[in-house]
């Protein structure tokens, strides 16, 4: 399929028609498969034959999903996860042991870090912390025992823009591999794996999806460090179900266009809001003015979705606005048709420590608000109207 364009790649990668000649792709919603002779089942079993075998780990609608990801995300091989947490999970215990070290930005996911702390330290793995767009930071902290360092780019909620290219020579010169979580600009706006990651991470609850309806998680990589992943997902299960895979599949198809029109929607708003006298600052790589623009403009196709601002006054600033919106939905998932908006400090990040939330910049005036595909006018007359209430 690579000789087609990423488009066309996004309708048909990774189709597979059956007898019954379908032209929308098959749902396979069955836990296992049955063979013609315990001949058959032996040699399925062990791998001596290609073939389904149990859905844990084969099923055709799942490998759908993960050969059309993959071909976006011009990796090799990916393996879907039940969810994006699923995935991060899957890649730590997959290649981290007792004694390893993982250097990770701060500006991650809330779970990213709760899981990394609660979850991996208990087992004797290091991980240490760095504000991701210090490259000292990183050159410091990654070590012979490195063996993986992790950042999201942009990441979430404050659009700080992690220049791959920079974070994986430092990576390779230690020999630690690189993942790259890639849920916030999806494989339509930026490649980490051309840009020297050794691993995608995705969350496809949020754009892939797009619909705000399933759960989903992927890691894309190379065929030898994906094989890793089947092993330890054919042992611990954190699968994809086949109805999600069916749904996220036709998310793909409609990716690129709808990543096009979030960004459109949010480039404007983020202007609305820069003008606005009670908005102090506003967290979006499309403004010039933004801190990393030109390295989001050189590093990304589009800017994407999701954008934060922060208000003076606080907590109670913060939530006034939120509860005088009336077309947005007060919600911490993010990647919908509808446009959403949390209160991270009480939300996404509550789980986070008051000094953890002030290191990562999570400050009880921000806002964070996931653009949808409503017409723009709409949405910025909303907060228009949800701002003024601040007199
Ligand atoms: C949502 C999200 C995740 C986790 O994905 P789930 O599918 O909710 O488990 C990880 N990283 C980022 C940036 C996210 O937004």
């Amino acid at each position: 399929m690579s000789e087609y364009k990423d488009a066309t790649n996004a309708i048909h990668a990774g189709v597979r028609q059956t007898q019954e000649q379908e032209n929308s792709e098959a749902i396979f919603m069955t836990s296992s498969f049955a063979y013609a002779s315990a001949e058959e089942a032996a040699s399925k079993f062990s791998g001596v034959e290609d073939g389904n075998v149990y859905s844990r780990f084969t099923n055709p609608t799942v490998e759908l999903f993960e050969k059309r990801l993959a071909n976006l995300e011009k990796g090799e091989a990916a393996i879907a996860t039940s969810s994006g947490m699923a995935a991060l999970m899957t890649m730590a215990y997959s290649l981290l042991s007792a004694g390893d070290r993982v250097v990770c930005s701060l500006n991650v996911f809330g779970s990213t870090i709760k899981f990394f702390n609660t979850y991996t330290t208990k087992f004797g793995i290091d991980v240490v912390y760095v504000d991701a767009t210090d490259y000292a930071a990183w050159e410091a902290e990654i070590d012979s025992n490195t063996k993986l360092c992790f950042f999201e780019t942009p990441s979430n909620p404050l659009y700080d823009v992690v220049d791959v290219e920079r974070v994986a020579a430092l990576a390779h010169s230690k020999g630690a591999l690189l993942c790259v979580d890639n849920v916030l600009a999806t494989p339509a706006l930026q490649n980490p794996l051309t840009q020297g990651a050794d691993i995608v991470m995705q969350s496809a609850t949020k754009f892939i999806d797009g619909q705000g309806r399933s759960l989903g998680g992927a890691l894309v990589a190379s065929q030898e460090i994906v094989d890793e992943f089947v092993g330890f997902m054919r042992s611990a299960g954190p699968c994809m179900s086949p109805f999600n895979a069916w749904v996220l599949v036709n998310g793909l198809e409609t990716l690129s266009l709808r990543m096009k029109a979030h960004s459109a929607n949010a480039m404007k708003l983020a202007e609305f809001l820069e003008s606005h006298p009670k908005v102090k600052k506003v967290n979006y790589g499309g403004l010039p003015s933004h801190k990393y623009h030109e390295l989001a403009k050189r590093q990304q196709k589009d800017f994407g979705g999701l954008l934060s601002f922060e208000l003076d006054g606080g907590r109670e600033a913060a939530w006034a606005v939120i509860n005088a919106a009336k077309l947005v939905s007060i919600t911490g998932n993010l990647g919908d048709t509808k446009t959403l908006v949390t209160h991270p400090a009480t939300t996404t990040h509550g789980r986070l420590t008051d000094e953890q939330k002030a290191k990562a910049g999570i400050t009880e005036g921000l806002i964070r608000v996931s653009v949808g595909l409503e017409d723009s006018d709409d949405i910025i007359a909303d907060f228009g109207e949800a701002l003024a209430i601040l007199g």
